[in-house]
């Protein structure tokens, strides 16, 4: 199965003005619902599956969710120039795939990065232009009790990415790489917020 677009299928509909989305939020704040809905929302949108060296969870799809490569794999696209950001998460590493990229928007699809901070900032150096959404949780408590229920850490790694968050949460507010930033308390109306933000600056 191929999940993206290859590069000799051009849609008629396609155009060369494509525009770059930028989500990121800390973990267990919903953000991939978010994207996803987004991404089902926006006709032409299409998802940048990332490469990465973590393991591969049961709900993790090859080549739909990420690229899972070898560190060897990881280093030879770092030096190959193959990654249009990339950066260590929770000591593994993740890369957006730049060829890739870069044709979609020349075709101009809404590209959908779904990184972190670090990553946001370096896309938003090289393309001005990207627009920023950061979801927030409604408040801390809260975010900890998604992680929490999520099940899929012990308390120890939960307590990380707690710590994680909060620190995630205070660079995205001051690194200005966001244009957006949505609270996420009723799934339903932060999808809205965020496809509406997106609708109104393909407009624009
Ligand atoms: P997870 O392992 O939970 O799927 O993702 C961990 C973190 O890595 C998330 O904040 C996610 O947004 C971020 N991430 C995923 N892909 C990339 C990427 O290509 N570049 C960067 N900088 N961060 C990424």
């Amino acid at each position: 199965m191929s999940p993206q677009p290859t590069a000799d299928h051009r849609l008629p509909t396609d155009t060369d003005n494509g525009l770059l989305l930028i989500i990121s939020g800390p973990s267990g704040v919903g953000k991939t619902t978010i994207t996803r809905a987004v991404e089902r929302a926006i006709p032409g949108a299409v998802f940048s599956v990332s490469a990465t060296t973590r393991p591969r969870t049961p709900a993790d799809v090859e080549g739909v969710d990420y690229r899972f490569v070898s560190d060897e794999e990881f280093d030879r696209m770092v030096a190959a120039g193959e990654f249009l950001e990339y950066a260590g998460v929770f000591g593994k590493r993740y890369g957006t795939p730049r060829a890739w990229v870069q044709e979609q928007l020349r075709r101009g699809r809404l590209v959908i990065l779904e990184i972190d901070v670090q990553g946001a900032v370096s896309v938003k150096r090289q393309v001005p232009g990207a627009f920023g959404i950061f979801i927030l949780p409604p408040d801390e408590p809260t975010l900890l009790e998604r992680l929490r229920s999520r099940k899929r850490e012990n308390e120890e790694k939960i307590q990380q990415r707690f710590a994680e968050a909060r620190r995630e949460i205070a660079t995205a507010r001051d690194c200005g790489a966001y244009d957006l930033f949505i609270t996420n308390s009723v799934l339903e109306r932060a999808i809205d917020e965020a496809v509406n933000a997106v609708r109104s600056r393909l407009r624009r």
